[in-house]
C-alpha cells in the first residue's frame, strides 16, 4: 500500500488566494486594510525566518503588516507595554508574539497581555476557553490549518477515533479539542504514556505533535488510517547536510496509512495561511462584520 500524500502546500495556497480575495470587501466597508503586528524579541534564527515569511504573506494578502523587532535584553514590563499598546491601536487587527522568548521573560504574563479580540494565535486563555467550552473564538493556527487538512481528506469525521501525540498548549490541547468538537473520539498521548505504540495502532486518525524525530514508525499504524504529522525536525544527514522529517517515519508509514501529511509541505504552510485566516476574521469581528464564508 503507498499512502495517499496530503498536499498541505496547494490547500494552503488556495486559503491564502481565498483570504487575498476577501481582503478588498473589507477594505472597501472599512476605509483601512487589515492589519497584523508581529513581535519579535532577539535574534534566534529560527524565529527570524518565521517572522520574515509571516510578514511577506500578510503583505501578498494585501493586509498591513508591522515588525517590532526588540533586542534580547528588552525587558518583560517593555514587551508587555508594548502588547498593550498594539491592543489599543485600532488599524491593528491581529497581534502575534513569535514564541520563544528569552528566558527572562514569562511567557504567559505576555500572552495574558494580548487583548484576546486580536489574539489571532489563540494563545490567550480567554481564546482557549473558548474552544474548550465549544463557543466561537480564535483557535491556535497550526491545529486549525490540520483539521481543514482532515476535512478536506475525510469528509465528516464524526465517530472516528483520533490519537493526539502530544499535549503542548499551543498545539496538542487544542487540536484534541478540535477533534472532540468534530464528534471524534480522542486519546491524548504524552511522555508518560504507556503502550503508545498499541494506542496508534487502534487509531483511524493519528496527529503527532512530539518533536522527536521519525519516532512514529509505519508497524504502529492501523492500516488505511490517516496520518498528520506536525513535527518539524532537523536531523543531520551526514556530510555536514541535514534535512527537516517529521515525528513520523515518513517511509515506512507510507507502506501502511491510508493517507499522510509530508514534512516539509504539509502541516508547516498551513500555519501562516491560518494566521492569515484569522487576522482576517478579527478584522471582521472587531468591525462588526461577518466573516467572509468558506474560510
Ligand atoms: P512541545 O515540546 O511543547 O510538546 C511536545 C509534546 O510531546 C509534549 O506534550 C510531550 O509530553 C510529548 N512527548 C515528548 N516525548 C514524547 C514521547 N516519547 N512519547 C509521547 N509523547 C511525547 O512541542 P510543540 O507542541 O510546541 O511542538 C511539537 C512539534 O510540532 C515540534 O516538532 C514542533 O517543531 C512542531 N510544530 C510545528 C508547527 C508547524 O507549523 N508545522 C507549529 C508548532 C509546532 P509531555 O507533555 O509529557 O512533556
Amino acid at each position: 500500500m503507498s499512502a495517499e500524500i496530503i498536499d498541505g502546500k496547494t490547500f494552503a495556497e488556495r486559503l491564502r488566494r481565498r483570504v487575498g480575495e476577501a481582503v478588498p470587501a473589507f477594505a472597501s466597508a472599512t476605509g483601512r486594510k487589515p492589519g497584523l503586528a508581529v513581535v519579535l524579541v532577539g535574534e534566534d534564527p529560527a524565529s527570524q525566518v518565521y517572522v520574515r515569511s509571516k510578514g511577506k504573506a500578510t503583505v501578498e494578502a494585501g493586509m498591513e503588516s508591522v515588525e517590532h523587532r526588540l533586542p534580547a535584553a528588552t525587558t518583560q514590563d517593555a514587551l508587555i507595554a508594548l502588547v498593550r499598546q498594539l491592543g489599543e491601536d485600532e488599524s491593528v487587527d491581529g497581534i502575534l508574539v513569535q514564541l520563544p522568548l528569552p528566558p527572562s521573560i514569562d511567557e504567559k504574563a505576555v500572552i495574558a497581555a494580548i487583548d484576546p479580540a486580536k489574539d489571532v494565535d489563540g494563545f490567550t486563555v480567554a481564546n482557549a476557553g473558548r474552544l474548550a467550552v465549544g463557543d466561537e473564538g480564535l483557535v491556535p493556527c497550526t491545529p486549525l490549518g490540520c483539521l481543514m487538512l482532515l476535512k478536506d481528506q475525510l469528509g465528516d469525521l464524526t465517530g472516528l477515533h483520533a490519537v493526539v501525540v502530544g499535549r503542548s498548549n499551543i498545539v496538542g490541547k487544542p487540536m484534541a479539542q478540535l477533534l472532540l468538537k468534530e464528534n471524534c473520539t480522542v486519546t491524548i498521548a504524552h511522555s508518560r504514556t504507556r503502550g503508545l505504540p498499541a494506542l496508534v495502532a487502534q487509531a483511524d486518525v493519528v496527529v503527532a505533535a512530539v518533536g522527536r524525530p521519525q519516532m512514529i514508525r509505519g508497524d504502529w499504524l492501523k492500516p488505511g488510517s490517516t496520518v498528520i504529522d506536525i513535527g518539524i525536525n532537523r536531523i543531520q544527514i551526514g556530510g555536514g547536510n541535514s534535512k527537516l522529517v517529521g515525528d513520523v517515519d515518513f517511509d515506512t508509514a507510507c507502506e501502511v496509512a491510508g493517507a499522510i501529511t509530508p514534512v516539509p509541505g504539509g502541516v508547516g504552510p498551513m500555519t501562516i495561511a491560518v494566521l492569515l485566516r484569522n487576522t482576517l476574521v478579527a478584522a471582521h469581528a472587531r468591525a462588526g462584520l461577518a466573516a467572509p464564508e468558506g474560510l
